[in-house]
């Protein structure tokens, strides 16, 4: 007896594409081949028409969850959900929880809280707050973390260990941003473990001051924002933690690349042999400034949304390989903080189910292939984090995680049927072609045709 057979698809891998029947017994691929075996299955997929690419992995996602999670903003029930209706399988979840996953007691108490809302897998980020926790990240390593996030230039909570988003100086309690020799100690520990440090890329000093100047002169559309965060801001951090990780043979990671002119440093860099790995996310790649006027504070990430020239270089990074996957950075808030208008609301948005949207999208406009695709949304996210073959692969004996794709169908998004606890997206009303019909975890249908099915049966997972 077969757990599953996905019959007649076009398997999509980074390299080739070949027309297979898969075969899936206990959670894993038992078989690939164009011939039918003998065999009931409790499952069958008729994917006749249709692409079959392994699970996406999103490597970038707050869920906002934690014993004390922000839940009014979203849980990982709903992200998880969410992700699993746009064709994801592997969560990486990203630490600025609440409690932060900052030692590794914090990573199992946060997988013990999200395990049963988990409707896919997941792995669990580790935080680094410098001198607050430099001697954890080896114990954070052995109890198997993906990586390790550093949010440069933020000031921390020094009792709850919380961001802080509105730093000034003189408040209480407050550990500022780190400076340059602290976050050397950073990179340093990090090297040690062998996985990646991964770092918010923008210069605190240098926004504060633009930020103060831009206020002064009174102008608040999107363009004084982008003038109060400029790509300088990225480039200088991106330019010194290459430096970094340089001299101490750390392995760099971009988060959210928004700027195209980080695209050259990271190419150059990788050049030069600096073992330097960047990402950027579906908002920089779909939106520009010339959407803010109608999106207004819907468009608000940090770092903000660009030029056409930036999400051209963008792109080309994602072609050439420069930049080695594509991430949500699914950062929701409540409509009521969403709506407060663009300098008062907060930064992030619900991108998590409209990633594949509009990756498959821009495969039907002609600027990646169905193999980019399954290249920068499943084996490069698995490849980067140690979790390959296992995930990102269509190979016998791996998860049986599939992403069901239908490129040709054409629909109008709307924002209401999303799964997300906030259903508000910057992608409303927007027309797409492409969309995952169906997503199978470990041989399981778990979402289908936009909905989700049955209940959480998501595992954590660990480097391999
Ligand atoms: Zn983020």
């Amino acid at each position: 007896m077969w757990d599953h057979v996905i019959k007649n698809g076009t398997l999509v891998k980074s390299t080739t594409t070949e027309k297979a029947n898969i075969y899936v017994k206990d959670g894993k691929i038992a078989a690939i081949t164009s011939e039918e075996l003998p065999g009931e299955a409790l499952e069958t997929t008729d994917a006749s028409g249709k692409y079959v690419l392994p699970g996406f992995i999103d490597t970038h996602v707050h869920s906002r969850d934690g014993r004390n999670g922000a839940h009014y903003k979203e849980d990982f029930y709903h992200s998880s959900m969410a992700g699993a209706c746009g064709g994801i399988t592997t969560i990486y979840e990203m630490p600025n929880c609440n409690p932060a996953v900052y030692n590794a007691d914090m990573m199992h108490d946060l997988v013990e809280v999200i395990t049963p809302k988990a409707f896919v897998d997941f792995g669990v980020w580790g935080l680094c707050l410098g001198p607050l926790n430099n001697s954890e990240l080896a114990g954070m390593d052995k109890a198997g973390v993906v990586g390790f996030k550093f949010f440069w230039g933020y000031a921390i909570d020094s009792k709850t260990y919380q961001l802080v988003y509105n730093y000034h100086e003189g408040m209480e309690n407050i550990i500022p941003p780190l400076d340059v020799g602290e976050v050397y100690k950073i990179f340093r520990e990090v090297a040690k473990t062998g996985k990646m440090v991964a770092i918010h890329a923008e210069d605190f000093h240098l926004i504060k001051t633009l930020t103060e100047e831009v206020k002064e002169s009174g102008e608040t559309d999107y363009a004084a924002m982008l003038r109060s965060r400029p790509v300088l801001s990225e480039l200088l951090v991106i330019n010194t933690a290459i430096q970094l990780a340089r001299e101490l043979g750390t392995h760099l990671h971009i988060l959210h690349l928004a700027c195209g002119d980080g695209v050259d440093l990271i190419r150059q860099a990788q050049k030069e042999g600096v073992h330097v790995t960047g990402e950027t996310c579906p908002h920089y790649l779909a939106l520009t400034d010339q959407d803010a006027e109608a999106l207004g504070s819907m468009i608000k990430g940090y770092p903000p949304v660009r030029t056409q020239y930036d999400q051209d270089k963008l792109w080309e990074g994602l072609r050439d390989g420069t930049l080695s996957l594509v991430c949500s950075d699914h950062a929701p808030h409540s409509p009521e903080e969403k709506l407060k208008g663009l300098w008062d609301a907060p930064a992030g948005m619900a991108t998590s189910e409209t990633m594949s949207m509009v990756m498959l999208d821009a495969v039907n406009k002609g600027k990646i292939t169905i193999n980019d695709v399954a290249r920068l949304l499943s084996e490069n996210p698995a490849k980067e984090f140690g979790t390959y073959p296992l995930k990102g692969s269509l190979e016998i004996g791996t998860d049986a995680d599939f992403a069901v794709v239908d490129l040709d169908q054409k629909y109008v998004f709307d924002q209401n049927s999303m799964h997300s606890r906030t259903k508000l997206s910057p992608y409303n009303g927007r027309a797409f072609q492409g969309k995952v019909v169906e997503t199978i975890l470990r041989g399981r249908t778990i979402a289908k045709d936009g909905d989700i099915v049955g209940e959480p049966g998501g595992h954590f997972i660990r480097p391999l």
